[in-house]
């Protein structure tokens, strides 16, 4: 038995000011074919637990390349080309195959390509044939499109938001193949669209017990796979939006019932699935005020992992405006400042203008008399298992208000920003975060509030916020009277 293995993924904001080529990929991550490294990545989770079960389930893996990159604006069309034509070579040349596994995201935009995965699968179909199994992992944050439930054989999508299930739906996707494979089972898809967007955080209720609730209907009564795709309401496609998707094996009625079942559940619950976001000064105040441990104020509107710059200033010139005490800020991008204090060094005292750079709703950079409080080359911070460079980083304090900078564009994930350079958690009363909800992790179990804020910028948790071009209507909230569908 043969099997193929490569990863394409990224997330694409439409709307961020930064572009996407093919150096981006290198530069967030790149393994060209057979050069993975022995250690799980987001995307690359099918290629990883094939390469350690191939030996005991008596398959060869032939690994192609594996490329992601930071979520940024729309991608050029000859580098996802490029990338896209390399997988196909890889895949042409490890011909016969009886089966391919793809690391996806599902939220890959190209110009010229709306859904890149869809197009990447059409490539993949031809080169194999109608009867090669293709079994695809995606991110929650998806366009999980007609398309490409058509030309997969089964696929699979975290359910965990933060997704620290990457590695266990590779290990059921890998089992679903290799099944398929065997005869023992025949999965048959059934999307269902409610026709909505919401924000699924599955830390918090009602999320949590609705997550649970179909991990427990799987692998009963025919139902082989229940997902869930949030959608990523910041690319601007035709199928942005959340949906259903159930395989059973072989019981298209029941299948079609439940994923319109699930599908209603949560329409019924359209927001109120996560607490609303904040202007600034009401989450502010509402953080200042907090009497507990540790207030957590997440900034989602500036989230690098969902496209942003993360070098918006606002929070930090209120911080510094209110003169508040054992502040701080994680993290800014500016590789610029990073370099500048680099070489003055920590301990230095000096005038130094940071952030503000990247587009209008970045505001208006900050300057300021920095003590620079140390200083980390090639610095790093865990996202659950995996370890996510940031590129050199510093720390500032500028009054009572501490400030991580760092070179690699990146979002909050683990506490290392801050205890790489020495600072610790307990010494704070209030952190900024530039993160929706993957900071959870990590950050949650030390505080004991956290409100989400909206600075501006190219990441609002508000989808009215967004002006879509491409979206198809009617579609809640932009709507209020919708009707939900199944398209498979
Ligand atoms: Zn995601």
């Amino acid at each position: 038995m043969r099997i193929f293995a490569a990863s394409l993924a990224t997330e694409t904001n439409t709307f961020s000011p930064i572009p996407t080529s093919r150096r981006s990929f290198e530069n967030s991550f790149y393994a060209p074919a057979g050069q993975h490294p022995d250690e799980p990545r987001l995307c690359t989770a099918p290629l990883y637990v094939a390469r350690r079960r191939a030996q005991a389930q008596g398959f060869t893996l032939i690994e192609g390349s594996c490329f992601f990159a930071q979520p940024s604006g729309t991608v050029m069309r000859k580098d996802y080309e490029s990338m896209r034509d390399e997988i196909l070579e890889q895949l042409n040349s490890a011909m016969p195959v009886d089966a391919v596994l793809m690391g996806l995201h599902g939220a890959f935009v190209a110009h010229g390509y709306d859904d890149a995965e869809g197009d990447l699968l059409e490539r993949i179909r031809m080169i194999v044939g109608d009867t090669c199994v293709i079994g695809c992992e995606y991110d929650p944050h998806c366009h999980m499109t007609v398309r490409r439930v058509r030309l997969a054989t089964v696929s699979t999508v975290f359910k965990e938001y933060p997704h620290v299930d990457f590695l266990e739906r590779g290990e059921e996707l890998i089992e679903l193949v290799l099944q398929t494979l065997r005869g023992k089972i025949k999965p048959v898809p059934s999307l269902y669209d409610p026709r909505m967007w919401d924000f699924f955080p599955t830390t918090t209720e009602p999320m949590r017990s609705f997550v649970d609730k179909i991990k427990s209907l799987e692998g009963k009564d025919g139902v082989l796979h229940v997902s869930i795709a949030h959608g990523f309401l910041h690319g601007d496609v035709a199928d942005m939006g959340t949906r259903v998707l159930v395989y059973t094996d072989d019981r298209k009625t029941e299948g079609d019932r439940l994923a319109e079942q699930l599908g209603a559940e949560l329409f019924a619950n359209r927001g109120k699935w996560c607490p609303p976001t904040l202007d600034m000064q009401a989450g502010l105040a509402e953080a200042l005020a907090h009497n507990g441990r540790l207030a957590i104020i997440a900034e989602p509107s500036d989230n690098a992992g969902a496209g942003a710059a993360s070098d918006c200033t606002a929070t930090i010139h209120e911080l510094i405006r209110r003169k508040v005490d054992k502040a701080a800020v994680a993290a800014i991008w500016d590789p610029m400042a990073v370099e500048f204090c680099m070489m003055a060094g920590a301990g230095s005292k000096m005038p130094l203008r940071f952030g503000g750079k990247a587009a209008i709703e970045s505001g208006p950079p900050v300057d300021a008399e920095v003590e620079i409080l140390a200083t980390k080359r090639d610095g790093w911070q865990l996202f659950g298992t995996a370890k996510v460079p940031v590129g050199d980083t510093v720390a500032l304090r500028i009054g009572g208000v501490d400030v991580i900078l760092i070179s690699r564009r990146t979002q909050a994930f683990g506490i290392e920003l801050f205890t790489q350079l020495g600072l610790q958690l307990e010494d704070y009363r209030v952190l900024v975060l530039k993160s929706a909800q993957h900071f959870a992790g990590a950050y949650g179990p030390h505080a004991s509030l956290i409100v989400s804020v909206d600075t501006g910028g190219c990441c609002p948790q508000d989808i009215r916020k967004h002006t879509y071009r491409k979206l198809s209507r009617p579609f809640w909230p932009l709507d209020e009277t919708v009707k939900g569908r199944l398209l498979v």
